[in-house]
């Protein structure tokens, strides 16, 4: 690292920003600055739908740009799970991605001495962009995890409305994990997660990556689907590759080879993920505000999907352990297009000025 932060932070008058870093983004699903969707955008229409449709279960697109048919829900209570903020209805996803989160609760008591797991967004019924917390989690294939553990009872709906997130980071510090809540079981259960060959990365406050580098001293082999991204200290963002005979579904670059303890680690422990954007010349036009996203920017067959037949209930569409990943595809498997990386950040946050190639 060419200087450390405090070094950083005087350098660029900054200190404000370890508060915004440590509490601003600590939240982790819910943006800084949210704006009404406008009527008739793909966040305000796919936003507005409360059943999935009916049919088999497609992923359709990619993870920041499509949607999903054949929902299913998470139950909201499991042996080794519980729902959070069942107010918002996300807990809808590809049947792979619910059992996949089902089998982790399990495992994750079993191996990593986590009592079970909170999960928190996963999708909205019929996927598509979300009015507000998220650019991915549009096709069913994206799942947010608490790295808190689930109390021993049952929660209430308001408990689950209310519980507050509790961040891996040390308040007032740049990017350094708070010692007196990360514990073994937060670095095992994270390395559970990256085990099931389903999953194809994840995300991590940078600080959580940079803490698993330095201490995980088991197999590294998975290390490298820990990705690092803004926010993510208080949860963390399971991504599933795109089922086998999805042909709708567009996959992600893979994840570099090696464990990611690299130079594309480094660069968030320098000034330069963190710097303001440059001030426009004088003479400069003040920059359009982006366009909002519009049903037709998606793959085709979203608008079908926003005007499909409904499932009976919330009830019927409800995950039951009986639907097999196996079940959940008749297409035959197609060679899918692959998307950029930098298309795929997980969630609102301030975007990367320049993300260095990674190695
Ligand atoms: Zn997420």
């Amino acid at each position: 690292m060419a200087f450390g932060f405090a070094q950083a932070f005087r350098r660029f008058g900054r200190l404000a920003l370890a508060g915004a870093i440590g509490a601003g983004l600590a939240a982790g699903d819910v943006g800084a600055e949210q704006k009404t969707p406008s009527p008739g955008s793909a966040k305000a229409l796919f936003g507005g739908v409360s059943l999935p449709t009916q049919g088999l279960a497609q992923p359709i697109g990619f993870y920041a740009k499509g949607c999903m048919a054949g929902a299913v829900a998470l139950p909201t209570d499991g042996p080794t799970w519980q729902a959070m903020r069942l107010s918002r209805n996300r807990r809808w996803g590809n049947p792979v991605t619910i059992a996949l989160l089902e089998r982790f609760s399990q495992d994750a008591a079993k191996y990593a001495g986590w009592p079970g797991i909170l999960v928190g967004d996963i999708a909205q019924p019929r996927g598509g962009p979300m009015p507000s917390g998220h650019a991915s989690h549009q096709i069913g294939l994206d799942a947010d995890v608490w790295l808190t553990p689930m109390p021993p009872h049952r929660m209430t709906a308001d408990e689950r409305e209310d519980l507050p997130f509790t961040s891996m980071l040390q308040k007032n510090k740049f990017l350094t994990i708070d010692p007196r809540v990360w514990t073994e079981s937060h670095a095992r259960l994270l390395m559970l997660a990256a085990s099931y060959p389903q999953v194809e990365r994840i995300f991590v406050n940078p600080a959580i990556k940079k803490k698993m580098c330095d201490t995980w001293t088991g197999d590294r082999t998975n290390l490298g689907k820990l990705r690092p991204e803004y926010g993510h200290d208080s949860h963390f963002h399971i991504r599933l590759k795109c089922p086998p005979g999805a042909a709708g579904c567009t996959s992600q670059a893979p994840v570099a080879a090696g464990d990611g303890c690299d130079k594309s680690l480094a660069w968030w422990f320098t000034p330069a993920p963190w710097a303001p954007p440059k001030p426009p010349k004088a003479d400069a036009k003040p920059p359009k505000p982006p366009r909002e996203m519009m049903v037709s920017d998606l793959p085709k067959a979203c608008a079908a999907v926003l005007d499909a037949a409904s499932v009976a209930s919330i009830q019927a569409a409800t995950y039951d352990g009986e639907t097999s990943a196996a079940t959940a595809f008749t297409a035959a498997p197609a060679a899918a297009p692959t998307a950029d990386d930098d298309e795929a950040l997980p969630d609102v946050g301030p975007v990367p000025n320049d993300k260095p190639t990674i190695q």
